[in-house]
């Protein structure tokens, strides 16, 4: 598959504007290993060594829809891996600010190399299995890496009305922080690589 043609079938899946606009501006080709160039913009997830994958297309636009980014916002992401879902958040995001956090080093360091060019965008190497206390609040944290329970330490890190969007077991899991009561959404049938808590 083309790049055109990934971006049409975002299209077709009616997924915001914004956001295909994004996948428009970001070359997922970047991020993926050399010999798995010519599968960049196959709807599928891909390897990014070190036992990790990119996610599908399809599955990061639907988190990202869900996440409800606005310009100028404090963004977390856990499990950045390649970097390729943090420069999908910049370009949703030109003005905020964007921290990813990723536990294995090598890849933290290769996306850092691949993302010097995006100024909102900082890389930190450690554990975010309790998020990244030292910046918060944010208005959005995504994961990228299922957790076996809906990880509270990351909710207590969101402002009042900010909204969480993680993996928790094979389901995709939406939080919208409330004074009382949050608001919880759960849409099954996803397949994720593990968080480490450590
Ligand atoms: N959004 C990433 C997806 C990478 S896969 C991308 O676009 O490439 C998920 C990543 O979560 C892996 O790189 C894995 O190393 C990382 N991860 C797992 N547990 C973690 C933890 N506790 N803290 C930080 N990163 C973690």
């Amino acid at each position: 598959m083309k790049k055109e043609e990934l971006i049409k079938s975002l299209k077709n899946q009616k997924f915001p504007e914004r956001i295909i606009r994004a996948f428009e501006e970001v070359n997922r080709s970047k991020f993926v290993l050399k010999r798995e160039k010519r599968f960049s913009y196959e709807d599928i997830a891909l390897p990014i060594g070190e036992g990790q994958t990119i996610s599908q297309p399809y599955t990061i636009a639907f988190m990202l829809a869900l996440l409800e980014v606005k310009d100028k916002q404090k963004i977390l992401e856990v499990g950045s891996g390649s970097g390729y879902v943090l420069e999908l958040l910049s370009k949703l995001n030109p003005n905020g600010k964007i921290f990813g956090i990723e536990r294995i080093k090598k890849l933290a360091e290769s996306s850092k190399e691949k993302l010097k060019n995006c100024k909102n965008i900082k890389v930190i190497c450690g554990d975010g299995s309790k998020g990244f206390k030292r910046n918060a609040p944010y208005d959005r944290i995504l994961t990228s890496a299922a957790a076996n329970k809906i990880p509270q330490k990351l909710i207590e890190q969101l402002i009042i009305w900010g909204i969480l969007v993680a993996p928790v077991m094979g389901s995709i899991i939406v939080v919208k922080k409330d004074r009382k009561k949050n608001k919880v959404r759960e849409f099954p049938g996803f397949r994720f690589v593990p968080l480490i808590a450590e």
